[in-house]
């Protein structure tokens, strides 16, 4: 399925290409390029990093695939290309999706602008790292 998917978007099904794009596929938790590259290079020996990254390059200019740059120094990857926000922990450090309505953003002043692409991030705490903070305030207690 997966290789089918490469060819519908004219790129050449090659064993690491289908082994990324269903990597994340199967890991929705927007993972780094060092998170995709551990969690395949078991399975393939003679995978590279650059491999990864130039892949993950291919994918995200065919639109089969989103970049996430929540922080200057880390690039996520999510293969849900659908218009939806991010919001990042700052405790725990996971980015989760939300769904936005973006034709209820008033965008007026971009009447006369193409847009290619629309992101929006949110930063904070996550309800897991909350109750945990409240658990640990009432163990002090
Ligand atoms: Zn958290
Ligand atoms: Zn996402």
């Amino acid at each position: 399925m997966v290789r089918e998917y490469l060819i519908k978007k004219n790129i050449k099904p090659l064993f690491n290409r289908i082994k990324v794009l269903e990597y994340l596929l199967s890991h929705r938790n927007h993972p780094t390029v060092d998170e995709i590259y551990n969690g395949l290079v078991g399975e393939l020996p003679t995978l590279s990093k650059t491999t990864v990254y130039n892949t993950l390059k291919l994918f995200v200019n065919s639109n089969l695939v989103r970049l996430i740059t929540i922080e200057d120094n880390e690039t996520r990857y999510d293969a849900d290309v659908s218009d939806h926000g991010h919001f990042k922990c700052e405790s725990c450090d996971q980015v989760s999706d939300f769904s936005i309505d973006t034709d209820k953003l008033d965008t007026a002043d971009l009447d006369r602008f193409k847009i290619v692409e629309k992101n929006v991030y949110y930063k904070g705490i996550c309800p897991g790292c909350l109750d945990n903070k409240k658990l640990r305030i009432q163990e002090d207690v």
